[in-house]
This record gives C-alpha cells, sequence and structure tokens, in this order.
C-alpha cells in the first residue's frame, strides 16, 4: 500500500514586474502543483454573475471586494481539494489572507523581492509606434534611433499603463496592500523571500528550495524554459 503524500499549500507573492508569471509557470513545470491564477480565474468567470460584478472593478483599474474575491478563489479551491496547489494573485490583502487561513493551512509562501528601481525599467521600456502598433522594447528589442519608429521616423509612444506614473502608482498600491500580507505570512513563519534583480538568477533558488522544502512532493524532469 503506497503512502499518500502530503498535500502542499503553497502561495506565490510578487508585485507587478517581478517575474512573478514566469517563476510560477517554471514551479508549475517542475513540481506537481495546480497553478491558481486569480487574475485567470476572473477572465474565466467574466460569463457568470460573479465575473460581470468583478469586470466592473477591474476595468476601473480597481481591487475586487474582499468577499467576492475570496468566495470567487474559496469555491474553486474546493475543486482542487485533492492536489499540492500554487495559488498564484490571492491573497492580495489581510482579509483575503485571513479568510483563506480559516480554510486552509497555508505550508509556505514564496515572495519575490525585486528592487523597485529595476521594476521600473522593466515596466517602462515599452515603447509603440501608434500608426502601425509596432512594438519596441528599449532593452531587448530597441528601435534603431531612440524614441523614432524604423520605418517612418514617427515618434513613439508610452501606452498609459506603462508610463513611469503609473507604474509607480501600481508598484505603490501594491505595496501597501501587500505589506500586511507579507507581515502576516512572515509570523506564521511560512514566508521565505526570495531576492534578486534577474529571473534566471532567483529561479534556482527557488528549485532548490522547494526541492528540500518539499521532497514528498512528485517531481517532474528538471525544467528551465
Ligand atoms: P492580475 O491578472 O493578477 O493582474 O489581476 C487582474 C485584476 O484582477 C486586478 O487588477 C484586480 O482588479 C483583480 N484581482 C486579481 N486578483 C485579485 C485579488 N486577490 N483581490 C482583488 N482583486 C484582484
Amino acid at each position: 500500500m503506497g503512502v499518500t503524500p502530503r498535500l502542499l499549500r503553497a502561495v506565490i507573492l510578487g508585485a507587478p514586474g517581478s517575474g512573478k508569471g514566469t517563476v510560477s509557470s517554471r514551479i508549475t513545470k517542475n513540481f506537481e502543483l495546480k497553478h491558481l491564477s486569480s487574475g485567470d480565474l476572473l477572465r474565466d468567470n467574466m460569463l457568470r454573475e460573479i465575473g460581470v460584478l468583478a469586470k466592473t472593478f477591474i476595468d476601473q483599474g480597481k481591487l475586487i471586494p474582499d468577499d467576492v474575491m475570496t468566495r470567487l478563489a474559496l469555491h474553486e479551491l474546493k475543486t482542487l481539494t485533492q492536489y499540492s496547489w500554487l495559488l498564484d494573485g490571492f491573497p492580495r490583502t489581510l482579509p483575503q489572507a485571513e479568510a483563506l487561513d480559516r480554510a486552509y493551512r497555508i505550508d509556505l509562501v514564496i515572495n519575490l523581492n525585486v528592487p523597485f528601481e529595476v521594476i521600473k525599467q522593466r515596466l517602462t521600456a515599452r515603447w509603440i509606434h501608434p500608426a502601425s502598433g509596432r512594438v519596441y522594447n528599449i532593452e531587448f528589442n530597441p528601435p534603431k534611433t531612440m524614441g523614432r519608429d524604423d520605418m517612418t521616423g514617427e515618434p513613439l509612444v508610452q501606452r498609459e499603463d506603462d508610463r513611469p506614473e503609473t507604474v509607480i502608482k501600481r508598484l505603490k498600491a501594491y505595496e501597501d496592500q501587500t505589506q500586511p500580507v507579507l507581515e502576516y505570512y512572515q509570523k506564521k513563519g511560512v514566508l521565505e523571500t526570495f531576492s534578486g534583480t534577474e529571473t534566471n538568477k532567483i529561479w534556482p533558488c527557488v528549485y532548490a528550495f522547494l526541492q528540500t522544502k518539499v521532497p514528498q512532493i512528485n517531481q517532474k524532469a528538471s525544467v528551465t524554459p
């Protein structure tokens, strides 16, 4: 008779632009964990009443009210009781973390800590030529002449979302909401922070940590996309 491995309940936290999406997808490629992203969950529910309600908040750049978000997330988690899971994007606020705690015991919380300046650089690197829709990235795909479209020489612009002022606001909002969540998990002794400026350097540390911390989870062959 085989021994059923204990299920792992994990959360990943990280600001927009911290590489959370990449790290999450590498975790789920390497470990047997179901990935539940609150953003995806909301998008998948857009046709249901709860999703329609959520959309009005998302479209205004606001957080979904805690009770709505918690109801949706806990409802989805009920379908995953026999699996280990990694939550991404939930909990985002202290009331959400407390509500999650009442339903499940969280084993570990991975926190990606990337300097503010690095994130700002990443998120503000995108420039667009409005007439053609051509997209440039100052770091990976820069235009031949700074600020000008390669084909027409016309000026490039930044989308509202990518402007430094907007990015700073988003990062600040993230910090304000998440700080109490970090402190909450720190006090519980489950917070593990990974600091760095490059996802490819942070990833091996996360990988090694998950291997030692949760040896009982069924590991697939190591994959680094
Ligand atoms: P994301 O894809 O994680 O950036 O989420 C997209 C949008 O969904 C956010 O801007 C929020 O409006 C909403 N959202 C996602 N997760 C949560 C959450 N845990 N609490 C409240 N709102 C959320």
